[in-house]
């Protein structure tokens, strides 16, 4: 339930993105925080979009309090 949840936050994630650029953010900021830390897993928990998911994927209901573009809480 805690991985479909985060999976949940994810898709809302890419609905306010509209989709592509969910996944061009995501691209970026990984390949930033790789520069950052030199460590792919670090770098990989370091997006924003992976903070606010796994932050709050225990919540389950998160997704009905969260504000619009939530994950910008977690740059
Ligand atoms: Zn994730």
């Amino acid at each position: 339930m805690v991985f479909i949840n985060h999976e949940r936050i994810h898709l809302r994630q890419q609905i306010e993105l509209l989709v592509i650029p969910f996944y061009v953010l995501y691209c970026v900021e990984f390949i930033v925080r790789l520069v950052q830390y030199r460590n792919w897993r670090n770098a990989y928990l370091a997006i924003s979009f992976e903070k606010e998911a796994y932050f709050n994927e225990k919540n389950l209901d998160y997704i009905e309090s969260r504000s619009f573009y939530g994950f910008k809480d977690y740059f």
